[in-house]
């Protein structure tokens, strides 16, 4: 296989040329197996093939490791200063800047979000992410502690923690790319990088970039895989030092137990979730109905803090309905190319499946669709939001994680019962408040079991601001200082000038 294809893309009459091949070493390499296994990468809005791609080996896994363990060793960890860190990483994301449309189309293609979304929000944000870590990398500082100051001084040092292996999810597939990177990067680590085998193209070109940036080479490696082969091996992997990981729990907890039966390596998990809303009646019904709407419809819903439930305090549920009702309805599935697309489709036959699973579950469990919940024909893998009522805290669309454009919305009638409404659930990543009693939005936000609240607002994160979950919702935070902490290790250094040991004592 070529390790270089041309795509067309036919909204823009577009040719990009995307690699293929592994991203090792800098440069993009054929499986050291003879017969590799591909990926197919594909279009879910069309369902057409755009390319295959090589799937790395459990070998190929290991070789990426041995690169990133060089890279580490020898001109990257503690033999760069966190003032060329700092200029490597401004300078990837001016790239990304410059290639921010081609790579916005890039991922439209094989992902299916509205292109505009992908270029202002996503590339976007993955610039900031880079330009904010650029800021940290040489700010890296341990502590110096008074442990008897005629005589002994410590002092801590935030080393590196060494290979980090990243395994990111197809729902955002740059901005994940970038929350995990710059982060490793700006503290010193090396990287082998495992996209989603749904998604593995813009991985792919932003290595190119990566390459161009001048990084040496080994310091970020890319290996598209198959979770349960690339992705496992990476996990159990003895010769890498930290798995950072975004995904559904299941597999959370496959890693966790991989990391454990290896070498004990460092974990951090960013998983699954089943977030509230809480509409009081004191809120801003119009605003809260679009906070709301756009919880469950950005991205189709395909996003781990998807309001996917809904509370609404029982003299205003009417009104609300209707108003969320009418605001979710404007949302329109369509090809990420389309100008009027506010979503695309879902990302792939199998979980257009599941979705369609769930929806017919809730019919079945006696939910009432008052939206959507009616099949689309023609090619795509689209699902119109589909808005549930009259729900039970049994029911599988109330319980369980949909990734798809699926509401369940229910009733409460007092604060507590809407605190402990929104609280039953495994989960813990999202929450959102809506009410313009301040003292009411303090009382609630503090006692809502979530890694994140956001009061009259609802999915909006900042790259300085730490984000993660609770409860089964993951472990370790990204973004903001927090994420430094995830990718170094504490060393604590005890220094004697003075004291004499009289031994035994
Ligand atoms: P997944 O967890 O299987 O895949 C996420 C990543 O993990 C991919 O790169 C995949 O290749 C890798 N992976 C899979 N099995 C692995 C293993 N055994 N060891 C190491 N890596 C492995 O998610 P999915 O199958 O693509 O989607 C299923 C569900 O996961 C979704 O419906 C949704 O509920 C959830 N999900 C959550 C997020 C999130 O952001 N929290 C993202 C994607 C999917």
């Amino acid at each position: 296989m070529a390790h270089i294809a041309t795509i067309t893309i036919a909204a823009t009459n577009k040719q990009i040329p995307v690699p293929t091949g592994l991203f090792i070493n800098n440069e993009f390499v054929p499986s050291v197996e003879d017969s590799p296994e591909k990926i197919l990468a594909i279009n879910p809005a069309t369902e057409e093939v755009i390319c295959p791609v090589v799937s790395a080996s459990p070998r190929d896994i290991d070789v990426a490791v041995k690169a990133a363990r060089q890279a580490f060793q020898t001109t990257w960890g503690k033999n760069v200063t966190g003032f060329e860190r700092s200029r490597l990483i401004n300078k990837l994301a001016d790239l990304i800047e410059r290639d921010q449309q081609e790579l916005a189309e890039l991922e439209t293609l094989n992902n299916g979000k509205p292109v505009k979304i992908a270029r202002d929000f996503d590339i976007g944000d993955t610039i900031q992410c880079l330009r904010y870590y650029a800021g940290w990398a040489d700010k890296i500082i341990g502590q110096s502690l008074e442990v008897d100051n005629k005589t002994k001084l410590a002092f801590t040092r935030n080393d590196p923690i060494g290979v980090c292996g990243q395994i990111i999810p197809w729902n955002y597939p740059i901005n994940m790319w970038a929350w995990k990177v710059a982060p490793a990067l700006a503290v010193g680590c090396t990287i082998v990088m495992k996209p989603s085998e749904l998604t593995p193209l813009t991985a792919l070109k932003l290595s190119e970039l990566v390459r161009e940036a001048g990084f040496p080479p080994g310091v970020v490696n890319t290996v598209p895989s198959y979770g349960h082969v690339g992705g496992a091996a990476l996990a159990a992997h003895p010769d890498v030092d930290k798995v950072a990981f975004t995904g559904s729990t299941v597999t959370g907890r496959k890693i966790m137990e991989a990391a454990a039966k290896s070498n004990l390596k460092k974990v951090s998990l960013e998983l699954g979730g089943k977030s509230p809303h809480l509409i009081f009646e004191s809120a801003d019904l119009e605003q809260a109905a679009s906070w709301a709407a756009l919880g469950i419809c950005y991205n189709t819903g395909q996003d781990c803090t998807a309001g996917s439930r809904v509370y609404v305090q029982e003299p205003i549920y009417d009104r609300f309905i209707d108003l969320l009702t009418a605001k979710v309805k404007a949302t329109i599935m369509g090809d990420g190319f389309d100008e009027i697309s506010t979503g695309g489709p879902i990302i792939s036959k199998g979980q257009y499946d599941r979705v369609w699973a769930y929806i017919e579950a809730g019919k079945q469990e006696g939910a009432k669709p008052i939206l959507g919940g009616v099949k689309r024909t023609g090619k795509g893998f689209f699902v119109d939001p589909t808005i549930f009522t009259d729900i039970h805290r049994d029911m599988k669309i109330v319980k369980e994680e949909i990734f798809g454009p699926v509401l369940s919305v229910g009733k409460f009638k007092t604060e507590s019962e809407a605190i402990s409404l929104a609280n039953e659930t495994n989960y813990g990543l999202g929450a959102g408040v809506h009410s313009s009693d301040a003292n009411q939005c303090m009382r609630v936000s503090s006692s809502l079991e979530a890694g994140t609240v956001w009061v009259n607002q609802y999915n909006l994160l900042s790259n300085n601001v730490p984000f993660g979950g609770k409860k089964q919702s993951g472990i370790g935070r990204e973004l903001g200082s927090h994420a430094l902490a995830e990718y170094t290790s504490v060393k604590a250094v005890h220094w004697n000038f003075g004291e004499k040991v009289d031994w035994p004592l």
